[in-house]
């Protein structure tokens, strides 16, 4: 047995869970909330250190503009990819719209660009457009 923190997506909460029970879907202990949604998080300013530095299990970060059509054609495989490696690794999103810190902090210098982050280190970055399976065997490569 062992303990991962994980992050509830809604109200930011730290849980301790059994690593056995990630596979059933746990609720927070705080909210209530599913932990894992099945849906990208929105990753702010604001909320960036607490799913970094909460996390013990990778975080995915998926540098996105809204106005750009290969982000666009991008989002319904991310979409999937966040489907397939949920509660294994949390998959989330930052809008470089309306985020202009984060994209300068990680040196992001065009979308989309994919950060795959684990203890606060990035492991590894791609950039451009991916399948939902390309997503997930270079995740699955890299963890
Ligand atoms: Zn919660």
């Amino acid at each position: 047995m062992s303990l991962l923190n994980i992050v509830c997506p809604y109200c930011l909460a730290t849980n301790r869970i059994d690593s056995s029970r990630l596979a059933i879907r746990p609720g927070c202990d705080s909210c209530k909330q599913p932990l894992f949604s099945g849906r990208p998080s929105k990753l702010t300013a604001r909320n960036v250190n607490t799913y970094l530095t909460g996390n013990d299990i990778p975080v995915v970060i998926n540098f996105w503009s809204p106005s750009c059509e290969v982000n666009k054609a991008m989002e319904p495989a991310f979409a999937k990819a966040t489907l397939q490696l949920e509660p294994w690794v949390r998959l989330t999103r930052v809008n470089v719209e309306l985020e202009r810190g984060l994209p300068r902090t990680y040196h992001i210098r065009s979308t989309p660009t994919l950060l795959l982050m684990k203890n606060e280190k990035e492991i590894d970055r791609k950039s451009g457009l991916m399948s939902a399976s390309d997503i997930m065997s270079w995740v699955s490569n890299k963890i």
